[in-house]
Parts: C-alpha cells; structure tokens; sequence
C-alpha cells in the first residue's frame, strides 16, 4: 500500500489512535459507538443527551433560519452573541469583557482548543501541560502543533492532583497549562488551592492559562469557579466555553473564547484559517440561550446532580466502587471488585453481556500511564432516568 504522508500521523499518534502496526485504528469512542448500534446496548459510552434541551433556544434558531440568517455571520461572531457572552461573564462571575475585543465565536469548543494552541504554540520545545486523564483532543492538537505535552495526573477516587507533581510539570518551558474544570472524563471539580496553585506557577513562569469550561453549569454544589476570577489571572487567561453541554445541543457547535484583547486576537488568526465561521443561526439562538433566567441554569446542576446519583447508585448496586463526582455528564467506576483486570476488554464484551456501552479510562490517558486507569471505566449520566435506571438494572443482572 503506497503510504499517507502528513501531520494526520500526529494526531493520531498524539490522541493514541494508531495501531500497534502504524495503521490507524478506530478511537475508542466510535468503536463503542458502533457496538452500542449493533448490539442495541444503552449507550453511556459517549457523552451527549437523549432529550432535547429549552424550548425557546430551538425555536431561537428556526425563527433565524426563517428569517434569513443563513449566509456568513462576522469573522468574531455575531454582535448579539457577542455581547450575550459578555453579559453571561458578568452576570455570573462577574467578569467585565468588551465584546468588540475580548470575546470570539468558534465553532464550538473544540476549535476554540484547537485555534488557542495551534496560535500560541510554536517551537518543539514547547510544552503544555494538561491534567491526565485528558479530554482527548488536548493531545492530538498538540501534538498537531508540534510540540511536547506534560500531564499531570489525577488518580482514584477523587482525582485531584498532587501540587508537587504539578509544580514540577510547569516550567519555563510552558507555554500553556490549559485546565479542564469540571472535568472531563473524571466528574472532578478543582479544589481552589489547585486553582491558586495553577495562576501562581503560570505567574512564576510566564505561562498563559487556557480553560475548558464547557461543564461550567454543571457543577453539582456550585457556584462554579472560573481560573479566570482568581487575583492576577485574567491577563494571562483564555476561558474557552461553548453551549453545547449547557444547551444540549452538542450538534450546534457554538463555542467561544474570551480574555485579553491580544490574545483573542493570537487566536482570532487562526480560527479565521480553520471554519472562518460557522452556525449563523445558531449563533442568535445560544445567544436567547445564554440570556435565560437563572432557574434555567440552577435547574439543569440539580437534574445533571440527579441523575449523576441515579448512575452512581446503579453501579455501586451492580458490584463497582464508583467515584463521587462533583460536576461534568461523567461517573468513573472502578471494576476491579467485579473481578475485572482490564476495563478495555471488559468495555468490548459489556455491550453482550450487559446490554450497556462504557469507555475505558485508559482511552484517556499516555501510554506511559495506561497502567494507573486500567480497571476504571467512564460512564455518561447525561440521559433519561428511565434510560439510567434500565442501564443499572442491566448492569445488576449481568454479574
Ligand atoms: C464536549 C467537550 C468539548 C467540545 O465541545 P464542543 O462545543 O462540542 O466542541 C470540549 N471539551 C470537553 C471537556 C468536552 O467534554
């Protein structure tokens, strides 16, 4: 076979895609999601809802598309979801942004990642460091961009990272430490000393902050904390969130970035270069979104707190010790009491067995610390309590 130059290697070497023999082996996620559909198993594997989100943001995007919106919206996004975005900040963390500078639209959150390291990113000695497990485009992008990711790790059960490990992660040869908070695939949510910790080392070194937040109404026992509000951080922070989790609407892909004006403008460089834009009338409907009162947003933490319960108690019944998250779609269980070594295969055969599709933390994870996660498993809590409940007692009876 003639063989594929290019940086596609890279990314998938970077998100451990490849197979043993350098071909390029399916990811994990699309292997589990094509077992859920042939076998008919529940899919708690990958994280997206099962019901539609609030009425008025759908009808938002009908009513645009009826009334024209359909062609190119501006480069930075649209005036109103800009300045929806900044109200958003303000009103609830009290961020002050200026639209016209400090705020950029994305196609969702995952290019908001991709364009924020491909444009501050520029040497292979440069280095990023990330908390492990790791969503897993952090590591295909950067690995996309050329340069060295360092990981962190958090371990069983409440994954909060040791500072000793995290002051050495961070030197002067990084450039960005981006945080995921909540966290995904844990459920953790930062405690402040690692915040604190993460702005006084980015301080120290002169590295930038970039956040992932797209968990940020859905954080169990809130309020959450944005890095971004803590004293120093705004003028090296890039907060990167988006209204899919928050919406359920993941297919919309309206993501944005905001911080200091220089930075979004790094940013803005390349993102042009990536989609230019994208979602036109979505982007006034995120827009209605974004402005809904706040029993809206209190109302979707208590159902995601729920049903997070109703998952957790289910697998605790069926024989896992299950983690205790504080926010995010996501419950890890460890199956080792179930008599389980590796939560790969068990992952691969659970969908017979069970009826059920899971990811294995290790999908997550280095290959330098596959061992550390090898018999935990992530399961999506973010679908209906019927669909929770019939997922438990399958999971029950399967042992
Ligand atoms: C879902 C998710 C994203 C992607 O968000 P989109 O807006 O759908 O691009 C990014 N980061 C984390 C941690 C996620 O779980």
């Amino acid at each position: 076979m003639r063989a594929i130059p290019g940086a596609w290697r890279r990314t998938a070497r970077g998100a451990g895609l490849l197979g043993e023999d350098g071909s390029a082996a399916p990811t994990v996620f699309a292997e589990m999601s094509a077992l859920a559909a042939r076998t008919g198993a529940i899919n708690l594997g990958q994280g997206f809802p099962d019901e539609d989100g609030p009425a008025e943001v759908l009808e938002a995007a009908r009513q645009a598309i009826a009334a024209g919106a359909n062609q190119y919206p501006p480069g930075r996004g649209i005036p109103d979801l800009r300045a929806a975005i900044a109200e958003h900040q303000e009103r609830f963390y009290g961020l002050r942004l200026d639209p016209e500078t400090e705020v950029l639209v994305t196609a969702g959150a995952t290019e908001a990642l991709a364009a924020v390291i491909l444009a501050l990113v520029d040497s292979p000695d440069d280095e990023i460091v990330v908390f492990e497990p790791y969503y897993d485009e952090y590591a295909a992008c950067v690995a996309l961009a050329g340069a060295r990711l360092v990981t962190v790790p958090l371990r069983w059960p409440d994954f909060q990272p040791d500072p000793a490990e995290l002051r050495r992660a961070v030197t002067d040869r990084t450039r960005l430490i981006l945080v995921n908070d909540p966290h995904n695939p844990t459920g953790a949510v930062f405690a402040r000393d690692v915040l604190d910790l993460v702005v006084e080392l980015a301080e120290r070194h002169d590295a930038i902050i970039v956040t992932d937040e797209v968990y940020e109404h859905l954080v169990f026992d809130g309020p959450h904390t944005p890095l971004a509000t803590l004293p120093g951080a705004a003028a090296r922070t890039l907060s990167i969130s988006s209204g899919g989790k928050t919406f359920s609407t993941t297919g919309w892909k309206i993501g944005w970035v905001t911080g200091p004006a220089d930075l979004v403008e790094a940013v803005l460089t390349v993102k042009q270069y990536l989609t230019y834009v994208g979602g036109a009338p979505f982007q006034p409907a995120i827009a209605a979104g974004l402005r809904l009162p706040d029993g809206f947003f209190t109302g979707i933490a208590a159902t995601m707190r729920a049903k997070s319960r109703i998952l957790g108690e289910g697998l605790r019944a069926a024989g896992f010790a299950v983690s205790r998250p504080a926010g995010s779609y996501f419950t890890v269980a460890d199956a080792a009491p179930l008599g389980v070594e590796d939560a790969a295969s068990f992952c691969r055969t659970l969908p017979a067995r069970a009826g059920v599709v899971a990811i294995p933390l290790t999908a997550f994870a280095t290959p330098e610390r596959q061992d550390e996660y090898r018999t935990l498993v992530r399961f999506a809590a973010c679908k209906r309590v019927d669909v929770l409940e019939e997922a438990a007692a399958r999971l029950s009876r399967a042992q």
